[in-house]
């Protein structure tokens, strides 16, 4: 699917790239041409302590490949410092991969603001705070390409992962609204929520399923996102084990109360069933189109079938 694809001369940063999906994304760039800068701070999957050989391993697999990267060792919350090794190093930078996570498990009710913040801190304030200092770069090239990392349990939610979950629904709304800003730079921004084999899954996936659950079945989803023909912006994208799918809104017809229904809780709890009733429903791409909903059951309700 991607073997023709290239990057050759264009400088692909990935942040978390010293194993599981980074590593596999970054291994995958290094041998399409691009320059990669291979971040990781190596981090434990808690995000304690720091280990520099992370990224220094990728980074010797790629040249070992023929291929061209350096190593980022800074935290994704210090992004201007890797944006800057990209531009020290490469003098450009034409991708962005946020994708360096961590994780602090436990209910809601056990859960501390260490790991609230600790897990808000890398994933959102990582993701924003490298795609800040790249932004500039993109504008004035007029040319950028991003991914920002979302999961499951950010659009489905899963028990233990309040704080995750925050942080990978947040990112999808920080891509949205950036792929408008972009849109007109030829700057793309799309969210992938990937599933793949590796530290972070290793608890949940039996040995079968992490055969099948190999990174680089991520990685074709990725390079059509960021290569500079990809096909779309501020979408929603799944990928893992051969599976890729998009994913949207949906939005259900729903009720319009009349004023003599006084808008009241129980005049809305009668119409409980009609409010969650999605046989009639729209797929909603933006603001405008809760009025244009509006308007037409204000219509339906003045005309009736
Ligand atoms: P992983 O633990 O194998 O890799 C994450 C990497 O990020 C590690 O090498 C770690 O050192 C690095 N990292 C942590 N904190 C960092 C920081 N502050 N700065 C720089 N690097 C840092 O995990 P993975 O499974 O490959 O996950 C990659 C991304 O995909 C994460 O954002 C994760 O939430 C997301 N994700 C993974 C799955 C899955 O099935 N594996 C599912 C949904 C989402």
């Amino acid at each position: 699917m991607t073997a023709d694809l290239r990057w050759d001369g264009q400088t692909v940063i990935v942040t978390g790239a010293g194993q599981g999906l980074g590593r596999a994304y970054a291994l995958f760039f290094g041998s399409r041409g691009a320059n990669v800068v291979v971040n990781d701070l190596g981090a434990a999957l808690t995000g304690v302590g720091a280990d520099g050989e992370v990224a220094d391993g990728v980074v010797k697999e790629i040249k070992a490949g023929g291929g061209s990267a350096v190593a980022s060792y800074d935290s994704v919350q210090n992004g201007e410092k890797i944006v800057q090794t990209a531009i020290d190093r490469f003098g450009r930078i034409d991708v962005v991969i946020n994708n360096a996570g961590i994780l602090r498990d436990k209910s809601f009710r056990n859960m501390k603001d260490e790991d609230w913040y600790a897990v808000l801190g890398v994933h959102l304030d990582g993701a924003y705070k490298v795609t800040r200092a790249a932004w500039p770069f993109f504008r004035k090239q007029r040319y950028g390409r991003l991914i920002n990392t979302s999961s499951a349990t950010g659009l489905f939610g899963n028990f233990g992962q309040v704080n995750y979950g925050a942080a990978k629904m947040a990112l999808i709304g920080f891509t949205k609204a950036l792929a408008k800003e972009g849109q007109k730079y030829d700057i793309l921004c799309n969210v992938v929520a990937p599933m793949a084999a590796s530290r972070m899954t290793a608890t949940v996936m039996t040995q079968r399923s992490s055969d099948q659950f190999d990174p680089t079945a991520v990685v074709p989803l990725v390079a059509v996102l960021t290569h500079r023909s990809a096909p779309d912006t501020g979408g929603i994208f799944e990928a893992g084990a051969g599976h890729f799918a998009k994913l949207r809104w949906q939005r259900s017809r729903g009720v319009i109360l009349r004023p003599d229904d006084s808008y009241t809780a129980g005049a809305v709890l009668a119409k409980w069933d009609a409010v969650g009733d999605f046989s009639q429903s729209d797929i909603p791409d933006g603001p405008a189109s809760m009025m244009a909903a509006l308007e037409q059951g204000l219509q339906h309700d003045r005309n009736p079938p």
